[in-house]
């Protein structure tokens, strides 16, 4: 067995170089130690997450990864902020069967009457401690607002280093999106930041996005694996290996160690029949029912995978 991997069976703190000879490892080798450390931090429990994609399309953004960019050519459907009250209808029934419930928002930033909106109806939500939202860049008078009417948790994923985020991202900057997690931290906020991996970046460009996720303290940490959607600029690059796909979880767990690993956007796609293995490779957690802009799999069918892997679901 590599020496590493005896050394990280005592389960410690890795360099990033270390991190990166990961990369070379048996899969076999790293799961041992990356299902050690998830057993340690969240024994046998699965989180269950789902969306919905309140406000869909024409974003100013050129996000080249992302449908909804309108520098992006899909046949994606857009639409204005989905009225509160069927937010609050669809994230209550789903909220029967999941643990947290996050509102998605296309576009920079809401504008105040639409948080407003948002917020009067959380205000109402029986089960507004199990909500989420990620709407973008958010004022200190807005945080207030969400944080009163009783949002606990704020999605604002990283996407990937920032080293090579300018290659997928040029009309804002990797600084305005540590700044909202940042204040959303400062204002009590759980964070819920992540990735999107295989959008061209290199191996180490994982690695220093895992570091900078460890270093701003993401409590929950979301991994996406990159769908070619017809229209979008990145809509040609070769879609990632199942096993480089599980490799890349288990090297976040050894790195991250403690937060919430949750397996969301290109599971199905791409996994296909080693979804289970997500929890061997060290995830905790997946997202359920379908992301912004692509199906997934039914809560049923992934409650039935829990079960047959003889693990519980968890409900926040
Ligand atoms: S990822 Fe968000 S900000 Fe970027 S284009 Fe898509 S909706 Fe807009």
């Amino acid at each position: 067995m590599d020496s590493l991997v005896l050394e990280l069976l005592d389960i410690k703190q890795i360099t990033k170089d270390e991190a990166l000879r990961l990369f070379d490892l048996d899969i076999e080798e790293l799961f041992l130690v990356s299902s050690k450390i998830r057993k340690k931090y969240k024994g046998n429990k699965v989180k269950v997450c789902s969306i919905i994609n309140a406000k869909s399309g024409q974003c100013s953004e050129n996000c080249k990864f992302c449908a909804q960019s309108a520098f992006n050519k899909t046949d994606v459907k857009v639409y204005p902020l989905v009225d509160t009250e069927k937010i609050k209808e669809i994230s209550t029934k789903a909220l029967d069967n999941v643990g947290c419930f996050g509102i998605v928002s296309s576009g920079n930033s809401l504008n105040d009457n639409e948080i407003e909106k948002l917020c009067e109806m959380f205000k109402q939500h029986k089960k507004v401690s199990h909500l989420g939202v990620s709407i973008g860049r958010i004022s200190d008078e807005n945080f207030k607002k969400l944080k009163e009417a009783g949002i606990k948790k704020m999605h604002h994923n990283l996407e990937t280093s920032e080293n090579f985020y300018p290659n997928i991202c040029s009309t804002h900057s990797y600084k305005e999106r540590i700044d909202t997690i940042k204040r959303a931290k400062n204002f009590g906020f759980e964070i819920c930041s992540g990735g999107l991996f295989g959008i061209g970046e290199s191996l180490k460009d994982r690695i220093d996005l895992a570091f900078t996720l460890k270093e701003i303290g993401s409590d929950s940490v979301p991994m996406n694996f990159f769908m070619p959607i017809k229209g979008i600029a990145l809509e040609h690059l070769p879609v990632m290996h199942p096993i480089e796909i599980l490799k890349t979880i288990a090297i976040y767990r050894i790195i991250l160690q403690t937060p919430d690993i949750m397996v969301c956007g290109g599971r199905e796609m791409h996994l296909r029949d080693l979804q289970s293995w997500i929890f061997q490779a060290g995830a905790n957690g997946m997202m359920t029912g379908g992301y912004l802009t692509t199906i997934g799999r039914d809560i049923i069918t992934d409650r039935q995978m829990v079960k047959d892997l003889d693990m519980e679901l968890e409900a926040e």
